[in-house]
């Protein structure tokens, strides 16, 4: 190793076990161990002290910061140790262990040598990723994503053990497994955006199916099928579906339908709005790693280098203003179910609430009789029945994530945004009151009147059509 431009991390990682150190407790320690070594030790070529001493006085720089270093030498071939360094510190670690859920995505080309990066963190009620750490690891394996489910789980900076409801990741299977080893009660959400834009970019070329006709129509199916809110009634639909493309004229349509049923009916079908489930996109998570790559990471650098600059995009994360905690709810959205309110029913039946949708032709009885033969377990529901009950009825539940919150599945609501039916339930539930309606309906009316600058041509311009 020469110079200052690139540290093997494997070498590092060789060092601290030849010293007999398996983590980076504490700078001291750290300190102590790079004086020790050089007062006892020939410096070899491969091994460069200024490099560690540099990350030593980073470490000393941030007090509250917590470090986690794990490895596991594979004799046979050295060079495929799998490594891990956790970076985090106990603030966003208790935020994070705090939260009833887990984001996580990995992200490349930040490191020479293309060590990965994973990122982590959770989603508050108004859906703003909060970031709580990120690891650079030597490769993507089960063991790697192992180590850092298990520091999460247990560490020596937190007191008992954190348990998460929820988990969201796209569809690798090494974090399907990880996660089922380290948290094997944990939901292991399946992000739909991923799936819809490796569908789009990959396989719909990979199959010869016409993104603009067949594949337009194909992505709409897949998003209706989304909307469920009951496992059994997802797979009923999604058996439906499959069987629908199998009976295709094209046979890249055929094939697909094998594909889609093995990787995301069989495999990982948690990508659906289920009941009571949280966000179904990791998309936030992504946006975090392309902020890394814009702000403070735009080139591939150094091991040591990228670890002081994620160091500085933590703490960037750790005092970003999130906004007002507390969910306002628009004019608009008030309005919305408070209209509902007049055309809907509500039935509260085994813990869901269930309301009919504004646009259902079914009248009160028709629903009444529907629901009935519904939650009737004795009933084996087919195809038809489910897509009867998608288009005349929503199924508000409440949400396992956050307290006092509610998940409904219709198109809104499926993508975990408030929606009127969860504001009715919730002025239901005594969660929330009823504004003043008419003077809130005053203001709307009002304001339309009197906005200034309103566009008055454009107006006419639109009546006349
Ligand atoms: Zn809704």
């Amino acid at each position: 190793m020469k110079g200052n431009e690139r540290i093997n991390a494997g070498a590092v990682i060789q060092a601290y076990l030849n010293a007999g150190i398996t983590e980076l407790p504490t700078s001291m320690q750290i300190n102590n161990y790079v004086s020790n070594k050089k007062r006892t030790l020939e410096i070899s070529g491969d091994f460069n002290f200024v490099d560690m001493e540099n990350m030593v006085r980073e470490i000393k720089e941030t007090e509250s910061e917590v470090v986690e270093f794990k490895y596991r030498i594979d004799e046979e071939n050295p060079s495929k140790t799998d490594w891990e360094i956790i970076i985090t510190c106990k603030q966003m670690l208790d935020d994070q262990r705090n939260q009833k859920h887990g984001n996580i995505d990995s992200t490349f080309k930040l490191i020479f040598g293309g060590f990965p990066v994973m990122v982590w963190g959770y989603s508050d009620i108004n859906r703003h990723i909060h970031p709580t750490g990120v690891a650079i690891i030597s490769s993507e394996t089960i063991e790697t994503y192992k180590w850092l489910f298990e520091f999460l789980k247990s560490n020596r900076f937190c007191n008992g053990e954190w348990i998460p409801a929820e988990f969201v990741a796209d569809n690798a299977q090494c974090i399907t497994t990880a996660l089922r080893e380290v948290f094997p009660e944990v939901h292991r959400r399946n992000c739909i955006a991923h799936i819809i834009r490796h569908i789009f970019d990959v396989k719909f070329g990979e199959y010869g199916i016409d993104k603009q006709t067949d594949g337009e129509r194909i992505k709409n199916e897949i998003l209706e099928l989304a909307n469920h809110a009951f496992e059994n009634h997802f797979d009923i639909a999604g058996a439906a579906l499959i069987a629908k493309w199998k009976a295709s004229d094209h046979e890249g349509i055929v094939q697909f339908a094998d594909y889609f049923d093995r990787e995301y009916i069989q495999k990982n079908k948690f990508w659906y709005a289920a009941n009571g489930q949280g966000i179904r996109q990791n998309n936030g998570m992504e946006g975090s790693n392309k902020w890394i790559k814009r702000d403070f990471i735009n080139r591939r650098l150094p091991l040591m280098e990228a670890i002081a600059a994620l160091k500085k995009w933590l703490y960037v994360c750790a005092h970003k203003n999130y906004g007002n905690p507390a969910i306002s709810v628009k004019t608009n959205e008030w309005i919305a179910a408070h209209d509902l309110k007049s055309v809907t029913k509500v039935i509260f039946s085994g813990g869901t609430w269930y309301v009919r949708r504004s646009k259902s032709e079914w009248d009160e009885t028709d629903y009444r009789d529907y629901l009935e033969y519904y939650t009737d377990l004795d009933n084996v529901l087919d195809a038809g029945d489910v897509e009867l009950f998608q288009k005349n009825i929503v199924v508000v539940t409440r949400s396992t994530l956050y307290e006092n919150e509610f998940t409904c599945n219709c198109p809104i609501g499926a993508l975990r945004t408030r929606c009127k039916h969860v504001l009715l339930i919730q002025v239901f539930c005594n969660h929330r009151e009823w504004p003043n309606m008419p003077a809130l309906r005053q203001t709307i009316n009002g304001t339309a009147r009197t906005r200034p600058g309103r566009p008055r041509k454009h107006t006419q311009a639109l009546s006349r059509i």
